[in-house]
């Protein structure tokens, strides 16, 4: 099986002026560095290019070394891959500077593509607690000061709701290149979906296979059997058919190159219809609505 061929239709162009893969890698769970260096592996013969981490995954570093090995088995370069890593939600605040460093370490690189503000609140604090908007703009502000010595390419935010993307809206200096959130069939975020068309972020899915339990779903299996495809490629085809960029994570080898079969077919617009019916708010992640 070929891979995909990479092209720049399937990608995204990002408000900082760069552009990021359609489909990445999910790493979240993917621990220890033969795990790491097995998927990134398969993933690049598979024509991924973009490789999503975070500190909290505690894989930044085995993520990193497995690149340096890999790219050049694979005749890539690191300016051909795109990775994505995120604050953890104890750096919120004061130490976020030191989070982001420390991430940049970890990866063992001179810059990262793209850096999140993995959740709106902070680690130890209650959700509802009035410290956490502000440690929020100071992370932002630490993000934007990296962002301006060119260490984060792109800076973006994760989790946030409606509120958190207002505020940070009026009072950012750089606006967020992305939202990322759990987007699925059964979670089609409309009103974030509209806001960051509005204000010209780019809206991107996490856990778009429900963390697997949406392949078992009757509808999934009946539009997958109908266009002879998996439920996995049937799921990642219905966010990258309406441009909201995917990062399906496996660790096995097979299924991360058949998950990258998504770019060769499309969905008709009843099915589209069909899944987005699906609508009812579940979510199988953290749920930041409460967070203040
Ligand atoms: P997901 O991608 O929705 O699902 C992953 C699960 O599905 C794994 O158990 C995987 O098992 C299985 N799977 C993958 N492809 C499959 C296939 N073709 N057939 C059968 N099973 C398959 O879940 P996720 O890890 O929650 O989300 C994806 C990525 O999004 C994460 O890894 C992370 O990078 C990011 N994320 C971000 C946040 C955030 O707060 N920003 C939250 C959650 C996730 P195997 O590994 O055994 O294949």
């Amino acid at each position: 099986m070929s891979p995909m061929p990479v092209s720049s239709s399937h990608s995204v162009a990002l408000n900082s002026g760069c552009q990021m893969p359609l489909l990445g890698l999910g790493t979240y769970k993917l621990c220890g560095p033969a795990d790491v260096y097995q998927a990134v592996d398969a993933a690049l013969a598979a024509g991924y290019r973009s490789f999503d981490s975070a500190a909290v995954y505690h894989n930044e570093a085995d993520l990193g070394k497995a690149l340096r090995e890999l790219l050049p088995k694979h005749g890539l370069t690191r300016q051909d891959v795109f990775i994505t890593s995120k604050l953890g939600p104890k750096d919120q605040g004061v130490r976020a500077m030191d989070g982001a460093l420390h991430s940049l370490s970890q990866l063992d690189l001179e810059y990262i593509d793209l850096y999140l503000i993995h959740w709106p609140g902070t680690q130890g604090l209650p959700v509802a607690d009035d410290r956490n908007p502000g440690n929020r703009a100071q992370s932002w502000a630490s993000l934007e000061e990296l962002h301006s010595q060119g260490k984060l390419r792109a800076i973006g935010v994760s989790n946030y709701t409606p509120a958190h993307m207002r505020a940070l809206m009026q009072s950012c200096k750089v606006p967020p290149a992305v939202l990322q959130v759990e987007f699925h069939p059964r979670l089609c975020q409309p009103e974030l979906r509209s806001l960051c068309k509005e204000f010209g972020v780019c809206f991107q899915a996490y856990s778009s296979l429900g963390k697997g339990e949406l392949l078992t779903d009757p509808v999934i299996l009946e539009v997958a059997k109908n266009c002879e495809r998996t439920p996995a490629q049937v799921l990642l085809r219905w966010a990258v058919q309406q441009g909201v960029p995917v990062l399906p994570k496996s660790s096995n080898p097979e299924r991360i190159l058949r998950n990258a079969e998504v770019f060769d077919f499309t969905l008709s617009d009843p099915d589209m219809d069909r899944l987005s019916a699906l609508d009812c708010g579940h979510r199988f992640c953290w749920d930041p609505s409460e967070v203040a």
